[in-house]
């Protein structure tokens, strides 16, 4: 048990079966407890790795897309660099180090981070000393900006609902009595089916009993948002992330600890919960805020498209032999379709009326 399991348990008793996204919210975003707010959870150490700590070259390639897109804007002399959840600040330096390539873009950018844990604002300062912080995405300033999240969406709350005979149920986290006394977490279904399922995707509707649908409301809440912020000031964002391009039924809710799959209900607060991102809801919500939306590719495409090959034998040219192995496995790593390549998905989201970006150009 940890010091947040009593509090849940708190809380269960207190006013009943908790939905599976405040679970989440605060097994990841608990002030004192939540997992994200104590610890620095990725590397060899932690509990998970990330494409930018893999290798430089992730966060290299963006920064050149990056440079690239602001030339197609028409390099305007201000403009916000913004990172949602930036983790130890890895990608965000390698991008600014890319960026130098182009002086004129290094010298328009201005980087806002939007974080939520103090533990990884530290890590991210030490990093990137001259960025702005932010709480959330409503305070990021009213200028075009080019944005980029890395693994962010899939760490935000997710509910969860499974269909009966006589509906949609949510599926709440319920206190399960164990035989010596004390207690585990487990999953009821709400009594009531829900009166109206207008929230959850149109293409999981006529799933067999038994499916269990996923939404996240906080995930398309900021996709709007910031879809709006792009169609009224301009710019463009590139979301990357584990999950899949069509809606469906599934329950992807996943817990890692100490690079292993682990049980999401147990011990709260000692593990990384996240799920697949529903990359066609995520895409609807930005064009529901007025942004366009460009066809999904996947990490490995992507990142082939901009030159990866070749920035890894440039790299091989002057390294060590181990280095040089090094390089090869991260490439590998990073696009091949049986690691993150076809797994990982990029959507690109740009200004309604803004020129193609890199890879589109036909489209
Ligand atoms: N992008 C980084 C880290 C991914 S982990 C990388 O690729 O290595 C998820 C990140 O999102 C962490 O920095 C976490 O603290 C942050 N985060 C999670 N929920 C958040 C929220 N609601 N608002 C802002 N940041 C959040």
């Amino acid at each position: 048990m940890t010091p947040l399991s009593d509090l849940i348990a708190g809380l269960i008793s207190g006013q009943g079966p908790l939905t599976i996204a405040d679970y989440m919210a605060l097994a990841l975003g608990h002030p004192q407890h939540g997992y994200y707010m104590k610890q620095v959870p990725f590397g060899e150490q932690g509990d998970f790795i990330t494409a930018p700590e893999i290798s430089q070259m992730f966060g290299e390639l963006i920064g050149l897309w990056c440079a690239d897109t602001w030339t197609r804007m028409g390099s305007p002399t201000e403009i916000a660099l913004v990172e949602l959840g930036p983790g130890r600040g890895t990608l965000m330096q390698d991008v600014l180090r890319a960026a130098t390539a182009l002086p004129a873009f290094a010298d328009a950018v201005e980087v806002h981070f939007v974080e939520t844990s103090p533990v990884l604002t530290g890590e991210q300062r030490a990093r990137v000393p001259n960025a702005t912080w932010h709480a959330s995405i409503a305070s990021l300033p009213e200028k075009p900006l080019l944005l980029i999240a890395n693994e962010f969406f899939d760490a935000l709350p997710i509910r969860q609902f499974q269909r009966t005979e006589r509906g949609w149920h949510e599926r709440c986290v319920t206190l399960i009595p164990q035989e010596g006394g004390g207690y585990d977490f487990g999953l009821q279904l709400s009594p009531e089916a829900l009166a109206n399922t207008s929230m959850l995707p149109l293409s999981v509707l006529d799933a067999p009993q038994g499916a269990v649908a996923e939404i996240c409301p906080a995930g398309e809440a900021i996709a709007e948002t910031l879809g709006n912020h792009l169609a009224r000031f301009g710019g463009a964002a590139l979301t990357i992330d584990y999950g899949h391009g069509q809606s469906a039924p599934g329950d992807t809710l996943q817990a890692v600890r100490g690079h292993d799959y682990a049980d999401p209900f147990a011990d709260p607060g000692e593990a990384d919960l996240t799920a697949h991102v529903d990359f066609a809801s995520l895409a609807q919500a930005f064009a529901k805020g007025g942004a366009k939306v460009w066809p999904l590719t996947t990490q490995g495409a992507f990142l082939t498209m901009l030159g990866i090959t070749e920035r890894a034998k440039r790299l091989s040219a002057k390294a060590t032999p181990a280095q040089t192995r090094d390089i090869k496995s991260a490439l590998e790593r990073l696009t091949a379709p049986k690691e993150m390549g076809t797994l990982f998905k990029v959507l690109t989201i740009t200004a309604p009326n803004m020129a193609a970006p890199a890879g589109f150009d036909a489209a």
